[in-house]
């Protein structure tokens, strides 16, 4: 298309507002999509996606728009992105290949945690903002509230801003209009040297890396060479095209385009996200500027419940690893589980997801350590360590100082459970830093708290405490010294590794009888005693006992009743595949996560 006539845009939003929703109307609108395979939330492909109704993975799809007020065709890339705050990364990555950000606020709730992170992030990149108020067909939606708040964030007119619905599809062709109107034609330069950038990558079974691109500069042709500026990497283009939102080829892709690159490049180490692509003829000299690394920030250590299955483990991790970028792992050997994987996430979301997967696509059985974050360590003989497991932390003695990290976090909530929130922070080790009014009854709270303290269960009690109406975002700010010691746990006078975890001192001895009852609760009985302890260093600072159970379950079953029996036996080799035999015990999988409901 002509470059005056190219309109890009993101769509962000909290979770939940409903992106992936008016995505579909605007699909359905410009009539990308036959109407008999339109389903709801189209552009959540993946079965997780929609089994859990969210997004995971940016998607970026061409849709033709003829404008009612001029009469012309536009062609706008649309990128959906998902909400939660373990994907922030996956949101700032989309903006980059864009002019222009539909915020979308749900009208029936308000300004939430990620609705300002998103628009921050938005603000940052240079974008232009369209804002809409979404779901006003609801009877709970309050436009005249929520549209005092966005005007308030954005310092705009509160009466400028759209309200739509993405149910309905009402108001959204007049959005589709103002995004002709307000979001800039993309401004790179046709007859330079082709320069594009990568925001984001697929790896395809057969055709290898997929590469989404947004062409800054000048023109990529099929069947040309190209070049990756930071890699060197150089190979021919195989398949060019953009996404309707099934990939569709074309011969070339333009300045301000957005689409993907096949080049049968199957290494993703070869074609990073982040890096700029020219042509090896004729290519630009400067890369366009690139992301910033994602780091993992919760570890936890995954196992195989067959130990015959590492390998497969491995060979599952490494196809994931392909798709994605911010999955870190390593092999690690546990005393209690045997050989597995540390493995790195961007929050427990995010873990919870590559778990999934693993167990679903590529049928593997784990056993998951609690997720823990990552610490730095000064010993006192000037050494400095990173230590990812708590397991590794070293001996008391040895250590000058530990330092964990911290987040800045952003709690919005009505006003009346400011209270209750302060107390929660409080008891979170959460510093206040200030707190503003978004409206009359709304507040916009912050603190700063160690990671390790959201990590536990901080967003389950903060839902809990405000019966789901506050929403919470953060972002890792840095490392703080804290006074931290290691709690291990002892099943039958045994040290379990894969229990250790680390706490802050004046809590050890509440959290080590916490754990233990939780861990009595979950520890099926077995032939004999097994006696709980929780320790620090030598010292034992909370006890339970697993009692012996009397009788076989199967002895129910009198009057040889085969079909109940088998039923049961069945179902007893169902749970035992989430147990592992550590020492003398069997120990299910929930064990392992009792700290996640420490409270
Ligand atoms: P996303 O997380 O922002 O992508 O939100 P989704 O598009 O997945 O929508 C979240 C939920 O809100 C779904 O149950 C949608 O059906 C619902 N929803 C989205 N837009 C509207 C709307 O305009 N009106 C109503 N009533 N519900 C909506
Ligand atoms: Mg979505």
């Amino acid at each position: 298309a002509d470059q005056s006539q190219i309109r890009n845009f993101s769509i962000i939003a909290h979770i939940d507002h409903g992106k992936s929703t008016l995505a579909d109307r605007i699909l359905e609108l410009t009539q990308t999509v036959d109407p008999r395979l339109m389903r709801a939330q189209l552009l959540d492909s993946m079965e997780l996606e929609r089994e859990r109704g969210i997004t995971i993975k940016s998607q970026a799809v061409r849709v033709y728009f003829t404008s009612r007020r001029d009469g012309e065709t536009y062609q706008f890339h649309l990128i959906d992105t998902p909400g939660h705050v373990d994907f922030t990364y996956e949101v700032s990555r989309s903006l980059a290949a864009c002019e222009g950000a539909l915020l979308v606020v749900d009208a029936s709730q308000g300004v939430e945690a990620q609705t300002l992170a998103n628009t921050y992030l938005a603000v940052d990149a240079g974008l232009e903002l369209i804002p809409c108020l979404n779901k006003i067909d609801l009877p709970g939606a309050e436009p005249e509230r929520v549209a005092a708040e966005v005007a308030e964030l954005l310092g705009e007119p509160a009466d400028a801003i759209k309200r739509i619905s993405g149910k309905t599809g009402e108001g959204v062709l007049e959005v589709l209009e103002e995004l002709v109107e307000k979001v800039p034609p993309p401004e790179g330069d046709p007859d330079a040297a082709p320069r594009a950038v990568i925001f984001d990558s697929e790896f395809d079974q057969y055709r290898g890396v997929v590469a989404y691109i947004r062409v800054v500069d000048g023109t990529f042709r099929k069947g040309e060479a190209i070049r990756a500026m930071a890699t060197g990497t150089e190979a021919d283009i195989d398949d060019i095209g953009y996404f309707t939102p099934a990939m569709t080829s074309a011969d070339h892709l333009t300045v301000g385009e957005v689409g993907y690159v096949i080049t049968g490049i199957k290494d993703v180490t070869k074609l990073r996200v982040g890096d700029t692509i020219t042509t090896k003829r004729a290519g630009a000299e400067e890369a366009l500027p690139g992301y910033r690394d994602v780091q993992p920030v919760v570890f936890c250590g995954m196992f195989p419940i067959e130990a015959d299955d590492y390998g497969d483990l491995r060979d599952a991790l490494e196809k994931l690893t392909l798709n994605d970028a911010a999955l870190h792992w390593e092999p690690e050997t546990s005393d209690a589980l045997g050989f597995g994987f540390r493995c790195g996430f961007l929050g427990l979301l995010h873990m919870d997801i590559v778990r999934e997967r693993l167990e679903r696509e590529y049928d593997l059985n784990l056993m998951c350590t609690m997720p823990s974050v990552g610490f730095e360590v000064s010993l006192t003989n000037g050494e400095e360590l990173h230590v990812y497991n708590p397991s590794d932390m070293p001996e008391p003695a040895r250590i000058k100082e530990i330092r964990e990290p911290y987040v800045k976090a952003t709690i919005i909530t009505p006003k009346e459970y400011v209270g209750t929130i302060m107390e929660l922070c409080q008891d979170k080790r959460g510093e206040h830093d200030g707190m503003t009014y978004l409206s009359a009854d709304r507040v916009q709270m912050m603190y700063d708290l160690p990671l390790s303290e959201i990590v536990m269960d901080f967003f389950d009690q903060l839902k809990s405490r405000t019966r789901g109406y506050a929403s919470l975002d953060y972002e890792v700010t840095g490392m703080k010294a804290s006074n931290l010691v290691r709690l291990d746990v002892l099943l039958a006078g045994d040290v379990v590794d894969a229990l250790s975890m680390l706490v802050h001192k004046d809590k050890a001895y509440g959290v080590g009888r916490t754990l233990t009852e939780k861990l009595r609760e979950k520890i099926p009985r077995q032939q004999y005693d097994v006696p709980i302890q929780a320790a620090i260093g030598s010292h034992i600072v909370a006890r339970e006992t697993v009692k012996a159970f009397r009788k076989d379950v199967t002895a129910k079953c009198y009057g040889g009743d085969i079909s109940r029996k088998r039923k049961l036996l069945e179902k007893q080799k169902e749970g035992k595949r989430r147990m592992k035999q550590v020492g003398r015990v069997e120990v299910p999988q929930e064990a392992f996560l009792a700290v996640l409901e420490l409270g």
